[in-house]
């Protein structure tokens, strides 16, 4: 089973990609993630990548799809993609890999969600870089135990670098621009399940479910 998560920041791909991977065990790649992983690099190629995301904006295509090719060809299992595509030739060079794979798209969830209630999150959000479980310090229910460790492992939470109001308001605004035009483009195709995410994350994953379920 092949599914996209198509949100604005902060809408809660992360938590809702770890709850599918749970159940369903599917494999998740973020390309967030990944690139956050390629900025551990200190090179040149990583030192654009973190002005590009430091300013909101869309890392380019070519590095985009290098990435998920990798990917692709060494996962055997479904995917659930968390941040990609994340813009129509993305979206279109998907498709075109899925075809040359003999793979198709089963679902792209939606998880809709306010502008002003994704800006509430991002400023306390933490991230467990082992695990990759997320947390609000803002939040009571979604905090951790222990102040900035994961309760799961233990491992010191982070904070992303681009987590801040600012670096929101522009990664929104490329949000609208570029991602949001997918809606439409996955709708038409009959692809498309609208999920609530402004609830908590237990009742937004219970939406998900009834919709997996009744595809599996
Ligand atoms: P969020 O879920 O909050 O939107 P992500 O971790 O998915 O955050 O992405 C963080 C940043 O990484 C984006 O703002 C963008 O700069 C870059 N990025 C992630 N995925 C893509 C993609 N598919 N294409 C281009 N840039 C990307």
């Amino acid at each position: 089973m092949n599914i996209i998560l198509l949100a604005p920041p902060a809408a809660g791909k992360g938590t809702q990609s770890l709850k599918i991977v749970s159940k369903y065990g599917l494999t998740h790649i973020s390309t967030g993630d990944l690139l956050r992983e390629s900025l551990k690099r200190h090179d040149e190629l990583s030192d654009q990548i973190r002005e590009v995301m430091n300013r909101g904006a869309l890392v380019s295509d070519e590095i985009i799809l290098r990435l998920i090719e990798d990917v692709m060809s060494s996962t055997e299992h479904g995917i659930i993609f968390d941040g990609f595509p994340r813009n129509l030739n993305q979206a279109k060079k998907y498709e075109e890999l899925l075809t040359k794979l003999g793979q198709s798209i089963d679902l792209v969830l939606y998880l809709e969600i306010s502008k002003e209630e994704a800006e509430k999150r991002i400023v306390g959000r933490r991230t467990c870089s082992n695990c990759g479980k997320v947390y609000n310090t803002m939040i009571e229910r979604e905090k951790p135990l222990h102040e900035e460790t994961c309760d799961v492992c233990e491992t010191a939470l982070t904070h992303r670098e681009d987590d801040n109001v600012s670096v929101f308001r522009l990664r929104y605004e490329t949000y609208m621009n570029e991602t949001e035009p997918l809606i439409h483009f996955y709708e038409e195709k009959g692809l498309l399940k609208r999920i609530d995410a402004s609830l908590e994350s237990e009742e937004v994953f219970h939406s998900i479910v009834e919709v997996m379920d009744s595809l599996i």
